[in-house]
């Protein structure tokens, strides 16, 4: 190592641009041989710094938003899911629901995308330096139920009002009780024309009633949802099963076979 890599190195970590390490003398060798002034250098160097930087901090945005999986909204098949149209969608990942803190409210039985779009959508927010958290109902309620027992919840309820983006998935797949019902009902409220809340559920709202103890609750949980949301219902048949039939498909197996053994297979992986 040179005196000159040895001090540029050194100063390059105190100054906590560590990304142009590497990057300085490749950097400098390819403005030698096209010439570059030192001004144009100086900012090919800023302009990767830069990158960096934003690269970085979307990745550690996306990691705290603690997403189940990624998926992107490019990778949403729509000609399979015809109950969606494809411009709405993609005018959702420009974001413009977060201006008046609008909620979207994906409705549909399982299988048919509703997380692999809040998840998209979670995603295009991290892109855009949003705060952004997803968490299962289950796993909301269980925190806001330990901060009440912590005597908590009021910073509880501010931490979670606090994301930009906060996304609920399943609603509906564990029955909730009457002191749940009030938390969810708490976490609404504070949210309400704030910030955006991102929900699924696999029932209609028709059918909430049956999650929460009783219709009355469900209502006013509902109404303040929905005062300013787009609705998602969708329909169809599950994408885990479809991708099923197509990997059972492409090994080939004889017509038979895929009816006999495939369908208590997929069955059991739903
Ligand atoms: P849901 O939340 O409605 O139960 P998911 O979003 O978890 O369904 O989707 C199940 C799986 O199928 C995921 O891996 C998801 O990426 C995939 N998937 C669902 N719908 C589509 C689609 N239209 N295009 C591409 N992948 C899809
Ligand atoms: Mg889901």
């Amino acid at each position: 190592m040179t005196d000159l890599h040895q001090r540029i190195t050194q100063q390059l970590r105190t100054l906590s641009l560590k990304g142009l390490i590497d990057l300085y003398r490749p950097l400098a060798e390819e403005a030698a041989k096209n010439q570059l002034q030192y001004e144009e250098y100086l900012a090919l160097l800023l302009d990767e710094e830069t990158r960096g930087k934003t690269d970085r901090s979307v990745r550690t945005k996306i990691t705290l938003a603690r997403f189940p999986f990624l998926r992107t909204l490019e990778e949403f098949d729509f000609s399979f899911q015809p109950s969606l149209e494809e411009k709405t969608l993609v005018r959702l990942g420009t974001l413009d629901f977060l201006e008046k803190a609008e909620n979207l409210v994906f409705l549909g039985p399982p299988g048919v995308g509703k997380t692999h779009l809040a998840v998209a959508i979670g995603i295009k927010a991290c892109q855009a330096k949003k705060r952004v958290l997803f968490l299962t109902l289950p796993a909301l309620l269980r925190d806001l139920s330990l901060s009440v027992r912590n005597g908590t919840l009021p910073a509880s309820l501010l931490a979670y009002s606090r994301y930009h983006v906060l996304i609920i998935d399943e609603v509906g797949y564990t029955p909730i009780t009457r002191e749940e019902a009030n938390l969810l009902f708490q976490l609404v409220s504070i949210r309400y024309e704030k910030g955006s809340i991102l929900l699924t559920s696999n029932y209609g709202f028709e059918d909430w009633g049956k999650i929460f103890p009783d219709s009355v609750v469900a209502a006013a949980i509902i109404d303040r949802l929905v005062h300013h949301a787009r609705i998602f219902p969708i329909q169809g048949s599950s994408y885990r099963v479809r991708d099923k039939i197509h990997r059972r498909k492409s090994a080939k197996p004889s017509p038979s076979s895929l009816i006999s053994q495939g369908e208590g297979e997929i069955k059991a992986s739903l």
